[in-house]
């Protein structure tokens, strides 16, 4: 996505428009599935001085407003992506971390439903697909020893 795409977005969530948060969703679109911490840096890196807490504060309006994702799969930092509101869900390698976008088989949120929602109203099922990724299956086959 251009500036200028960044720039109407902004405005179309009724926010201002401003370099810290134009330089948030640059950083976000190129690191998908970044901690605050590394985008950050990249913050820094084309702006210059930005405060971590700046960076935090633009995080936290920007997932508001719904045109970042905050995304939690557990055990590490929050990570975010620009939110394109298509339900995806995700795939996590149990032993380097790995995270891919993984389309939900359904589409619509949400995908699945409870036999009992306790009276909710059910927005959204997040789900997370664990397991051990093609690179780190290809290291354990390399590490065990030959068979006898
Ligand atoms: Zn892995
Ligand atoms: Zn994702
Ligand atoms: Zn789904």
């Amino acid at each position: 996505m251009s500036t200028a795409q960044h720039t109407s977005a902004l405005r179309g969530a009724g926010l201002r428009v401003t370099a810290p948060r134009l330089a948030t969703l640059a950083a976000v679109e190129e690191h998908p599935h970044a901690d605050a911490e590394t985008i950050a840096q990249s913050v820094r890196g084309s702006l210059g001085t930005v405060s971590r807490q700046a960076v935090y504060d633009v995080l936290n309006a920007l997932s508001d407003a719904e045109l970042l994702r905050r995304v939690s799969v557990g055990g590490r930092s929050m990570q975010y992506e620009l939110h394109r509101h298509d339900n995806h869900h995700h795939l996590v390698c149990r032993e380097c971390g790995r995270l891919e976008d993984i389309p939900c088989a359904v589409g619509e949120a949400p995908c699945l439903t409870p036999h009992d929602d306790h009276g909710f109203d059910i927005e959204i099922a997040e789900v997370v697909y664990r397991g051990v990724c093609s690179d780190c299956r290809a290291a354990v086959g390399r590490s065990e020893p030959a068979a006898p």
